[in-house]
């Protein structure tokens, strides 16, 4: 394989767990033995120095039954009803078994909007990485409860997977009940055989190979996989298909157990530079001092005292041209104040940000993560 040991080499790593894997569709009870020892395998990554992000399914299946929903597909309330009931049970079951282990759970609950809007995404993202940096465990859900239609993701592999790319994980675990990728479906082909790595984008070929119909737990199958890899791929993300259906499944994938890694060509770094300077489009420019050029050339980010002038009309969140003095492009970045805002700090100390502003935002106009060098 072309990464050695990709798993463990990981610094920032996404679990996904479907439902088939966590609840007795039956009982809608929550499969205590697997998610012990799945806390287990997370507790042995944060001991290896890893962060660990979960995205888990499983609430509408867990409320639908305490709430004696019939069988067969819900109407939309009903499954948001069921997400209610289920999602704070579910919570709950991370939250002990973590427990155990001293690893404190954040429920984080997101709509395909808080992954779409910038400013928005920008709000997900700083409240991820604070909760990362104090040592929580995300639990994160999609936001059922309150999602319509038009902005459900309606399936977590590809939620997983903007999650992923939102913080810039390295890792993608999909956490699945068939072992990976097959080149013919499994089911009708006995001789069908695992695909071992899948490297850069995804072709034709990679997809007609896996057949559109092979269905996999929950709202996912292989087509939203791909879709997911995509995502994750696209952000400079590894993925990987494996079985959740063992006991202990991280602990396995370490061990070498059969699965499909998806493999990009850049890293979650550069991939995101490469978005900021290449795909964003600037909404105006930011003219910056001699200064700051130093600081931003020596990987620091710019601050409202660096900045001279602001050019143009943007939002939190959008893309800006960063210029020195002399009108020369410095980079592009992403930045943290509407126009109006940054008018009114630009030139201040950033303790002075809260008097002039009435909120205390961030520090940086521009952070150094939200920044590409010209
Ligand atoms: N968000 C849904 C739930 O928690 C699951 C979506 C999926 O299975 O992909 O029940």
């Amino acid at each position: 394989m072309g990464v050695k040991k990709p798993f463990e080499s990981s610094k920032r790593v996404v679990i996904k767990i479907g439902s088939s894997l966590l609840v007795d569709p039956e009982q809608g009870s929550v499969h205590r033995k697997w998610l012990e020892a799945l806390a287990d395998d997370i507790a042995q990554c944060r001991a290896n120095g890893q962060q660990v992000v979960i995205v888990s399914s499983g609430a509408i299946a867990v409320g639908r039954r305490h709430l004696g929903l019939r069988d067969g597909k819900l109407k939309l309330e009903e499954s948001q009803a069921a997400a209610a009931t289920g999602m704070i049970r579910l919570a709950h079951a991370y939250q002990d078994v973590l427990a155990h282990h001293n690893l404190t759970v954040a429920q984080v609950l997101v709509t395909l909007d808080d992954s779409e809007s910038r400013r928005r995404y920008l709000n997900a993202r700083n409240t991820l990485e604070t909760l990362l940096r104090l040592g929580a465990v995300p639990l994160i859900n999609e936001n059922d409860t309150v999602a319509t239609d038009e902005i459900r993701f309606g399936d977590n592999d590809r939620l997983a997977a903007r999650v992923s790319a939102m913080i810039s994980a390295d890792t993608l675990v999909l956490l699945s009940n068939i072992d990976g990728l097959y080149d013919r479906d499994p089911r009708y082909e006995t001789d069908a055989k695992l695909v071992p790595e899948v490297r850069g984008a995804i072709s034709q070929y990679v997809q007609d190979m896996a057949g559109s119909s092979i269905s996999c737990d929950g709202s996912g199958g292989m087509v939203t996989k791909f879709e997911a890899a995509r995502i994750a791929m696209g952000a400079g993300a590894r993925m990987v298909i494996t079985n959740g259906l063992h006991s202990h499944p991280l602990r396995r994938l370490t061990k070498g157990s059969a699965c499909t890694w998806f493999l990009p060509d850049a890293n979650p770094r550069t991939a995101r530079k490469r978005w900021i300077a290449g795909v964003l489009k600037p909404a105006g420019e930011i003219i910056v001092d001699e200064g700051a050029v130093n600081a931003l050339k020596s990987g620091k980010s710019i601050l409202p005292a660096g900045v001279l002038d602001i050019i143009g009309q943007f939002d939190r969140g959008d893309a800006v041209i960063v210029r020195a003095r002399d009108g020369l492009e410095v980079g592009r970045g992403i930045i943290a104040y509407s126009s109006d805002d940054a008018q009114r700090i630009k030139g201040n100390k950033t303790s002075e940000i809260e008097a002039l502003l009435g909120y205390r935002g961030r520090d940086e106009i521009v952070h150094r993560d939200d920044f590409a060098l010209e």
